[in-house]
């Protein structure tokens, strides 16, 4: 069997449901399709649901999924990938909560849960725990400014558990909570232990940091506690290598977005940020679409570019944004096709999950892609919008069945019998 390259281009957020502001048209019906007419006229499209119907992904679970590892089984909870989107890097075994900066009262009555949610300081407030709160029974503790009051804590160390109750008591007025374990084994007890002393040292810490002096001042509510929820423990992914059943030994990921980038490194791909790629509106796109093909002349089997917009100008209800950030991707796309051979490649182009404008968040509606791969049976399309992709060849795939039809193409998958 013939092996080809596969590329794969995601406009992160891409579907959408129809806008007032467009006359009741979706974003992708205002898209000029002409850069990439002939490549989608030369492919098969369909609908993805990256997790299932019902179910409205994150990016890290739709990564997962994208990638041919099922996120319903292999998913270690928010925690840890809230903190790779914050830019830590984790490690199998590492434990990590999503945390709120807080404001509780001498005796750890929670006033405010987000500290006035505004807190320029965030970043020195972390950086000044980090500095200062050292080793608690040989675990060592990282905090991750995500945004605004929302932090990611990691404690890392042998014989930690995730099976700990949360210290954020999700109410105002009352005590910050004890974490208890919730398994009866010496790991969760452990880890309760720790994350208690946590919560103690952080008050002692921020007492009498200089930067709640400054803040008091101005008359806002002093950061000095940290609440902690639902404990995740990191789980090792295995890597594209170790998949046996694949045949993919170098595959590399260009984005400029932590978390994508985390999700990515995690499952063996390498981690590649172009200059002037910056995860914004902003980005020198064209950059990525350059680094794409370069990869492929270097020989990689999987090149997977990641562009961020269109989900940004979907979470600001921002539809002209989001019509011009798909206009950019697709030029990423058209780039990527004019440089590489087509008869040696298999180029996918989709959401990683679908972001309306109106809604302003992930829902659970289907991903229009297309699949271009030579000899493949083609729908004719020239455009990818929501329609041609609900009457389109490849139907509803669910899940990692996009990654296996993308291996397939490819011909980097194993038979499944004899
Ligand atoms: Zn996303
Ligand atoms: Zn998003």
């Amino acid at each position: 069997m013939r092996r080809l390259k596969i590329v794969v281009v995601v406009a992160d957020g891409l579907g959408d449901r129809p806008v007032p502001e467009l006359g009741m048209r979706t974003p992708l019906e205002l898209v000029d399709f002409s850069p990439v007419a002939d490549l989608l006229s030369r492919s098969a499209v369909g609908l993805w649901d990256p997790i299932r119907p019902g179910v409205r992904p994150g990016s890290d679970t739709a990564h997962l999924a994208l990638f041919g590892v099922d996120p319903i089984n292999n998913y270690p909870g928010r925690g840890p990938f809230e903190a790779i989107g914050a830019g830590a890097s984790l490690r199998p075994g590492d434990v990590a909560f999503r945390g709120n900066l807080a404001t509780v009262s001498d005796e750890m009555v929670v006033i405010d849960r987000r500290a006035g949610r505004v807190i320029p300081e965030a970043k020195q407030l972390v950086e000044y725990l980090n500095q200062n709160i050292g080793e608690i029974e040989g675990v060592r503790v990282e905090v991750y400014h995500a945004t605004e009051h929302r932090v990611a804590v990691v404690f890392r160390g042998p014989g930690l558990s995730d099976a700990v109750s949360d210290t954020d008591p999700h109410s105002e007025g009352v005590r910050v909570l004890e974490s208890r374990p919730l398994a009866d084994d010496e790991a969760a007890r452990r880890t309760a232990r720790v994350v208690n002393a946590f919560t103690k040292r952080v008050a002692e810490l921020l007492r009498d940091c200089p930067l709640n002096a400054r803040r008091e001042e101005r008359g806002a509510p002093p950061v000095n506690a940290i609440l902690l929820r639902g404990a995740g423990k990191m789980v090792r992914y295995p890597r594209f290598s170790e998949r046996g059943e694949l045949d993919v030994a170098r595959a590399v990921a260009i984005s400029a977005t932590a978390l994508v980038k985390g999700v990515c490194a995690l499952l063996g791909f390498e981690v590649v940020t172009p200059e002037g790629a910056t995860g914004g509106i902003d980005s020198d796109l064209m950059s990525k679409a350059r680094a794409a093909v370069e990869f492929y002349r270097r020989g990689y089997d999987l090149i997977y570019v990641h562009v961020k917009g269109a989900d940004a100008a979907s979470h600001d209800g921002n539809p002209y944004a989001k019509v011009d950030m798909i206009e950019r991707t697709l030029r990423v796309l058209s780039y990527i096709a004019d440089n590489v051979d087509l008869e040696d490649v298999v180029i996918s182009f989709l959401g990683d999950h679908t972001t309306p404008v109106t809604v302003r968040d992930h829902t659970s509606d289907p991903v229009p892609v297309a699949v271009y791969a030579p000899g493949i049976l083609t729908d004719g399309f020239s455009r990818l919008t929501e329609k041609e992709a609900r009457r389109g060849s490849l139907g509803r795939l669910r899940s990692v069945e996009l990654f296996g039809t993308l291996m397939d193409y490819a011909g980097r998958i194993e038979k499944f019998g004899a």
